[in-house]
């Protein structure tokens, strides 16, 4: 084994949409492996859009950054939970090795049937954040109508496969692009999806659900949180995860929604939510999705770009909307 390994530091702080020049990769010596430590060698790294909001603050400039799911194989151990060879899921970040402190690593044993990749996708934190927004949050009942923007992306195309899994009658999505308005119906199972681009979202929506809906997962912000609203019945239930559409721009206060007040009118229920207040449903959904996967109830819609020189590119497409799916870097061999 090298006695270096490779990552990722931040170099600057962006005003606005971020680039390659707010990045640099930079190689360290192995760190020692202290008692309680173990060292992993990586194979996957998760890019997600909540690292933008990472880079106006939480990420250090000019060191790893410290933060960010990835798999890795144990390489040394100097911790009796983890034994050399054991895959392993940990938040060291974008780097080809990390040390991984006591307690900071789940162990992993795929499933059958089931790739090493989804362990950061359906069965990780983005499976769980589609488990808990659809089931424990909107508890979407038999029959029911449900909404889900940025519907091709990591979250949203799981959680429409959950939805309707738990039976829902009407699925409706949105996307960025006609061939992603496909994917979503065609391989995901969504009835109905529209590409933003084409209009009005609140239109868009209004013709793809003509009567409304009864829940909604949202995930982009602006106008899509505003037209969610406008189409939700009386006492439906708005689970909002996030607001991409808002994330290179915190300074500026968003447009839209400029209709809440139809939340207070309608009797709606809009819930925000984070995923790591909700950890303890891990295994449960772990347990639920597993099977779906390997019967192919579920399908694991992962695009993996390959090669650790390629993380940042892959992270600044996700903020563009160049993935299907979940965007994973493959940085070594399994
Ligand atoms: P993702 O959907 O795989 O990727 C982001 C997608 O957002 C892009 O593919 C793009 O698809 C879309 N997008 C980007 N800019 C947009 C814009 N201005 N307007 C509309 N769509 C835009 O990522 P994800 O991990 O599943 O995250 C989706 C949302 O959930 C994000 O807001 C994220 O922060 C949030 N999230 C929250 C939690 C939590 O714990 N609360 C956990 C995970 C994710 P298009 O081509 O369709 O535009």
């Amino acid at each position: 084994m090298s006695s270096t390994f490779r990552a990722v530091h931040q170099v600057a702080r962006p005003d606005g949409v971020p680039g390659a020049e707010h990045f640099a990769v930079v190689e360290h010596p192995l760190p020692a492996v202290e008692p309680g430590t173990a060292l992993a060698e990586n194979i996957y790294l998760s890019v997600d859009p909540y690292m933008r909001e990472l880079m106006d603050e939480e990420w250090p400039l000019h060191e790893p950054l410290g933060f960010g799911r990835a798999i890795g194989r144990v390489v040394r151990s100097a911790d009796p939970d983890l034994r050399v060879g054991d895959l392993v899921e940990h938040g060291g970040g974008w780097s080809t090795h990390a040390l991984i402190q006591h307690g900071r690593g789940r162990v992993i044993r795929p499933a059958a049937g089931v790739a090493t990749a989804t362990y950061l996708s359906v069965l990780g934190a983005t499976g769980l954040t589609a488990y808990v927004g659809v089931r424990e949050i909107l508890r979407v009942q038999s029959g029911e109508a449900l909404y889900v923007s940025a519907a091709a992306g990591a979250v949203g195309g799981v959680a429409g496969q959950i939805a309707k899994l738990a039976g829902a009658g009407h699925v409706v999505g949105s996307a960025g692009s006609a061939a992603k308005v496909r994917h979503v119906v065609e391989r995901l199972g969504f009835d109905a999806a529209f590409d933003y681009h084409d209009g009005p979202v609140a239109d868009l929506l209004a013709q793809a659900a003509p009567k409304g809906v009864d829940a909604v997962l949202e995930g982009v912000g602006g106008d899509h949180l505003e037209a969610a609203i406008g189409a939700t019945r009386e006492f439906g239930r708005i689970a909002w995860v996030g607001a991409i559409s808002q994330y290179n721009r915190p300074d500026r206060p968003p447009a839209a929604p400029r209709n809440l007040y139809a939340v207070s009118d309608r009797s709606i229920h809009l819930r925000g939510y984070q995923v790591r207040h909700f950890m303890h449903l891990q295994q449960e959904a772990v347990s639920w999705l597993t099977p779906h996967l390997q019967t192919g109830r579920i399908v694991a819609d992962e695009q993996v770009v390959e090669g650790f020189e390629h993380v940042v590119e892959a992270f600044l497409g996700v903020l563009r909307g160049d993935n299907t799916g979940k965007m994973l870097v493959r940085v070594g061999e399994e």
